[in-house]
């Protein structure tokens, strides 16, 4: 664990800093932690690749914020949520929420509406993905016949999640929560797609976290953020054609970057990647706000 970007808030304790969000337990009125809640402040701090980028997004976490609460509201009748309230410390507002603590599976719940990115790698390999046979002659950006649950290891800070078939969610989980884990997280990307379209936007696939009560009390509950450009590939659906790398409004645009000659950096070297230029940080700050304005039909 390290708490080394967490801030410094009157009546907080900082517990766990994730890649790109701060974990506070609330103190009571006697100064002890409070155990059954958290406050996840989102920074703006963007990773690729597995690496924490030294440059900021502005703005991002304000955007994965306000975009998680708006998309719990629309999946509210699919699934219970985390949130607990807004009602937070005014230096944080806007970009922290008050949640229930969880004890959160040892499970990325993914799930693929379209083919991209490491599930393309792997279909290109064995034609399958996490075990789930696809049809032959897919291309980058095919949609797939119907979403598929792909799930992976959650992985510590610096480490790779790697994929896991059924066999190994099912250990891990019990068979009876992992077929309700595919279950609702396919769900929830069918619902997001099917609300996104109506906004010219696809989400090819996307990451949630699921955990339960402490006290093993209730069924699963949606925590940490949910179908944001951080968890998900948004594409603009006018642009959309299967045998290319697509358009988004996600941190695809700073991967391309990264990779890219101007960057300098190599994935494979293991070292930090360089610091991102203005024009990047700027593109990619419009590119989350724009996701946000169209899929919320608000301003930001
Ligand atoms: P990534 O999202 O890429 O996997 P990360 O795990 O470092 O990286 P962050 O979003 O930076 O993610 O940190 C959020 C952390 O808070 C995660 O470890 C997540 O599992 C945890 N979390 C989210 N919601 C809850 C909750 N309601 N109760 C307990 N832990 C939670
Ligand atoms: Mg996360």
């Amino acid at each position: 664990m390290t708490f080394t970007s967490a801030v410094e808030l009157p009546g907080y304790l900082p517990v766990y800093s994730g890649k790109v969000r701060d974990l506070y337990a609330p103190l009571d009125g006697t100064g002890r932690p409070v155990e059954h809640q958290l406050m996840l402040v989102a920074s703006d701090r963007i990773s690729a690749y597995d690496h924490v980028l030294d440059t900021p997004i502005p703005d991002k976490g304000v955007v994965l914020t306000r975009l998680s609460l708006w998309w719990f509201d629309q999946l509210r009748d699919l699934v219970p949520n985390h949130v607990v309230s807004t009602d937070v410390p005014t230096s944080v507002a806007g970009r922290a929420v008050i949640v229930h603590r969880l004890d959160m599976l040892k499970v990325e719940a993914i799930a693929r509406a379209y083919l991209a990115g490491s599930g393309l790698e792997e279909y290109r390999q064995s034609g399958s993905v996490c075990g789930v046979e696809l049809p032959p002659g897919l291309q980058d950006g095919s949609r797939l016949p119907e979403p598929i649950f792909t799930p992976t290891t959650k992985a510590p800070l610096g480490e790779h999640d790697l994929p896991m078939s059924a066999a190994e969610v099912g250990a891990a989980l019990g068979p009876q929560q992992a077929e309700e884990v595919s279950h609702l997280t396919r769900a929830i990307l069918r619902r997001g797609n099917e609300i996104a379209a109506d906004r010219g936007i696809l989400i090819a696939d996307t990451k949630v976290e699921f955990g339960r009560a402490p006290d093993g009390s209730g069924g699963l509950v949606l925590a940490d953020e949910v179908l944001t450009p951080d968890s998900s590939r948004f594409w603009p659906a006018d642009q959309w054609q299967p045998g290319r790398a697509q358009a988004s409004y996600d941190k695809q645009y700073v991967r391309d970057w990264l990779t890219s000659p101007e960057s300098g950096w190599s994935r494979a070297s293991g070292e930090a990647p360089p610091p991102l230029p203005p024009r990047v940080v700027e593109q990619t700050r419009a590119k989350y706000v724009e996701a946000y304005e169209r899929l919320t039909g608000e301003r930001f």
